[in-house]
């Protein structure tokens, strides 16, 4: 059979090993078997969504409810703006799925910085568009600027804070970019750690309100990451309600479940949860940060709830992250993405305990 041309060039993604590999292949215990590979939060998620999940579960026969009211309120308030700027995706994922199909052509590009999502490459060349990277993994405006200009690219993505190197673009530099781009083209600002980087740094705080007045500007963020729900598919897009009505053609209906639309209503609702679980990170990121300087290779200042361990020669990434697996310590081995590096989801502190102690043993 002869698949579409476009799909010759694309690499499936290439998702965190899950528990049940290891447990599978290496024979370890589930409960010894530490995964810092999904930038999942660690400490799970409100107890309000596992009592709201309960509830539903006698009406997985009932498709949920389309419009998503309850939710579009939840998030309106909490961004002060309006239901008419605000699409709901299975995972912001997507919503940039809906992007690339209502934008993208074999006639266009697509502009990101060297080292990003790797969602963004693949959405594209779905569509057939080019990829133009700039040279550095930062968002550095200079590069932007010269790449938007020579290519002319139907979409820029600023990844901020980004995944994953875990560092940020302060709102500032964003605004910078987003003002040196004429209305041709439509700016993606995905915010999927935005929570950990606002709480860290108020320079680096970028939200939906700073946005909404550009018309070719969207807003990602994601109940995946800070808020726990990374196994419910919820994501969302804010922007000017013309472009919302364009990507709302490319949506099916449904496209979330019923207990996603309720777990994400209840988490939405639950900030306490969301600011507990960033004080904890803190606190066990700082315990990372101390760990790399003992052992004198280098890291990248972390906004998000990952940290990239970035090695000398003398190191391996792929190595050390296959004796890690074989151990029980599922992290995320970046070689793919052109690094000598490691990326580790900030667990608990008994996860984390467990990772330094077997890191230690494996470079010894
Ligand atoms: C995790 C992530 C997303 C989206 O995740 P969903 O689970 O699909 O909402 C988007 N962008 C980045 C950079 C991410 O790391």
């Amino acid at each position: 059979m002869k698949f579409n041309k476009v799909l010759e060039n694309i690499k499936t993604y290439e998702a965190g090993k899950p528990i049940e590999l290891v447990v599978r292949e290496f024979g370890i215990a589930p409960e010894d078997v530490v995964k810092l590979a999904s930038n999942e939060n660690p400490i799970g998620t409100s107890p309000a969504v596992a009592s709201v999940i309960r509830e539903n579960a006698t009406k997985a026969h009932l498709y949920p409810d389309d419009s998503m009211f309850e939710l579009k309120a939840a998030l309106s308030q909490k961004f002060d703006v309006q239901d008419e700027n605000i699409i709901i995706g299975a995972g912001s994922d997507q919503v940039l799925e809906f992007i690339s199909r209502a934008l993208l052509n074999e006639n266009e590009s697509v502009l990101m910085s060297a080292v990003t999502f790797a969602m963004y490459e693949i959405y594209a060349k779905q569509m057939g568009a080019k990829i133009v990277r700039t040279p550095s993994w930062e968002h550095k405006f200079d590069e932007f600027i010269e790449a938007y200009r020579t290519h002319k690219p139907k979409i820029v993505y600023i990844c901020t804070p980004n995944n994953p190197t875990g560092d940020a673009t302060s709102k500032e530099e964003v605004l910078r970019i987003i003002e040196a781009i004429d209305p041709e083209t439509l700016v993606v600002v995905d915010g999927a750690y935005m929570e950990y980087a606002a709480a860290k740094d108020t320079d680096y705080a970028i939200g939906p309100k700073d946005l909404i007045g550009y018309e070719h500007v969207i807003y990602l963020g994601t109940f995946s990451k800070a808020y726990g729900l990374g196994g419910m598919r919820v994501g969302y897009g804010i922007a000017q309600a013309a472009l919302i009505q364009e990507l709302y053609k490319m949506r099916p209906p449904f496209n979330i479940t019923t207990l996603s639309l309720a777990a994400a209503i209840a988490a939405a609702k639950d900030e306490t949860f969301v600011a507990e679980s960033i004080r904890l990170h803190q606190e066990e990121l700082t315990r990372y940060e101390a760990f790399a300087k003992v052992y004198k290779f280098g890291y990248i200042k972390s906004y998000t709830n990952f940290i990239t361990y970035l090695f000398p020669k003398t190191m391996d990434s792929t190595q050390i992250a296959d004796a890690l697996l074989r151990r029980g310590v599922i992290i995320r081995d970046l070689a793919s993405y052109g690094m000598n590096a490691i990326r580790i989801t900030v667990g608990t502190k008994r996860q984390n305990d467990i990772f330094f102690k077997q890191f230690e043993e494996v470079i010894a």
